[in-house]
């Protein structure tokens, strides 16, 4: 188990126990904990810990043990393991990320076994969906929305993945590695969310009951909790993309609000796995589309009217009260809004000595403070918003050079500022 922190509606468990019961062997996960490719702060490695928790007890209630291991080289670790239990075949469900692709590619060659890969994350595969780097989510879509009919399913039943009768004992003390794992702990946790397939499974029905109607257009106002705060369980896998795009397809949402919900949910999360996926520079400069990195290029040194460092942008010390506004909602919650998030990078990059350097702070503070960072949306959301990922040339300018450019002002015209700052920094 690597990104789908989660039992039932998960296409590498299924494949994996639907394998284990042909051939009448067990099924046992295996989740492996390595301190220096945990990205994030004690509030990520509390909301993975309580996910893992939960899926490791549902496991047990399955008759499937489940094991966390603690190490410092997954390929290793998780090949002992592998060769210590004697095992038929190994599955894994798919991450875009570069970590995680290098650990699962170095464990492939040191162990003997059939090793699968199961993309448990997109409902349509990323491999299927397009063998290519897409540009746009103009050309990715009418790939996505012509698979979806296939694709968009319903999953086995849960008890299709039973493989024996409750397990009793080997409890893992997910608290005692909460409280000794070696991590950054200046960031804490939040407790306006609960992690875990429960509160995601229950949070997901109450979004759409109670706060999707105008989500279509109240979604880019920050002072309106339209979004579906979704995004931790997407993040963590507590919940499957899938079942959520289902239980939206099929509820009486309102028709735009549903759209709008679903373009989001499937084609601009999809295309940015798509992202992550095909383009090695995901997180650098290099991954900029051709025509932004050469404008960005032209406009390198153009002198800048105000210069921050990281720290300084951490603290939320800007002479902008928005961009401080937003920093704090996210260093406080562990969640900014997302109209937010576009406006906050792109003046980090009007703001830093330049594009290298923009990316670096930006997917810094994204990664340390949000609880769903370190994901190919974050990725996506900061190349798209710095290096024109999936967007076109806009009018050139100082510093941005022909990328979409974001002020205060246009802020203005769209939502209460003042009370959203009040909210935060008042
Ligand atoms: C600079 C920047 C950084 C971002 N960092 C992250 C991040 O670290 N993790 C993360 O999950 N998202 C990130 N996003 C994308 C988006 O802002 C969040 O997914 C969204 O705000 C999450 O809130 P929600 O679950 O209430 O979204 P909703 O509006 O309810 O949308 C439902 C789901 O659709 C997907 N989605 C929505 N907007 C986008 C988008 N623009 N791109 C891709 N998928 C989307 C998400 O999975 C989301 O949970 C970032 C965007 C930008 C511009």
């Amino acid at each position: 188990m690597d990104r789908e922190q989660r039992i039932f509606d998960n296409w590498a468990l299924f494949a994996c126990v639907r394998l284990a019961k042909r051939k009448g062997v067990g099924v046992e996960i295996v989740f492996h904990l390595d301190a220096a490719l945990f990205r994030g702060t004690l509030r990520q490695l509390d909301f993975a810990c309580k996910s893992l928790a939960e899926a490791a007890a549902t496991a047990h209630s399955i008759g499937i043990p489940f094991h966390v291991i603690q190490g410092g080289n997954t390929a290793s670790d998780i090949g002992d393991f592998v060769r210590g239990r004697d095992a038929k075949i190994l599955v894994t469900d798919m991450s875009p990320l570069r970590s995680s692709r290098r650990s699962k590619s170095k464990l492939a060659e040191t162990i003997e076994i059939p090793f699968l890969e199961v993309d448990a994350h997109n409902i349509v595969p990323v491999w299927l969906a397009s063998p290519k780097l897409e540009y746009q989510a103009a050309t990715f879509r009418p790939k996505i929305h012509r698979l979806l009919p296939e694709f968009l399913a319903d999953f086995p039943e849960k008890e299709s993945y039973r493989m024996g009768e409750p397990l009793s004992g080997n409890a893992i003390d997910f608290k005692k590695i909460l409280r000794e794992f070696p991590i950054d702990r200046s960031v804490l946790p939040v407790d306006w969310i609960v992690p875990g397939s429960s509160a995601a499974e229950a949070a997901l029905p109450k979004f759409i009951s109670e706060r999707s109607a105008g989500y279509g257009t109240l979604r880019n106002d920050p002072n309106a909790n339209a979004g579906s705060d979704l995004s931790p369980y997407l993040r963590y896998g507590n919940i499957a993309p899938q079942r959520v795009a289902l239980v939206a397809r099929d509820s009486d949402m309102p028709e735009a609000d549903k759209a709008a919900f679903l373009e989001e949910l499937i084609v601009r999360r999809e295309v940015a796995d798509n992202f992550c996926w095909y383009s090695p520079a995901y997180d650098r400069f290099e991954g900029a589309w051709n025509w932004a990195r050469e404008s960005l290029e032209a406009h390198w040194d153009d002198p800048r009217e105000f210069v921050y460092s990281r720290e300084q942008f951490e603290r939320a010390e800007t002479h902008d009260s928005l961009w401080n506004a937003a920093q704090t909602q996210m260093a406080k919650t562990g969640k900014m809004h997302g109209f937010l998030r576009m406006y906050w990078a792109k003046k980090i990059l009007e703001w830093s000595e330049n594009p290298e350097t923009a990316i670096a702070i930006a997917l810094y503070l994204n990664d340390r403070y949000e609880l769903d960072g370190w994901d190919p949306n974050g990725f996506t959301g900061v190349m798209w918003s710095i290096c024109g990922v999936h967007d076109r040339a806009w009018f050139e300018r100082p510093v941005y050079g022909k990328i979409r450019y974001m002020n205060r002002n246009g802020c203005e015209r769209k939502f209460d500022v003042g009370r959203y700052v009040a909210t935060w920094t008042g």
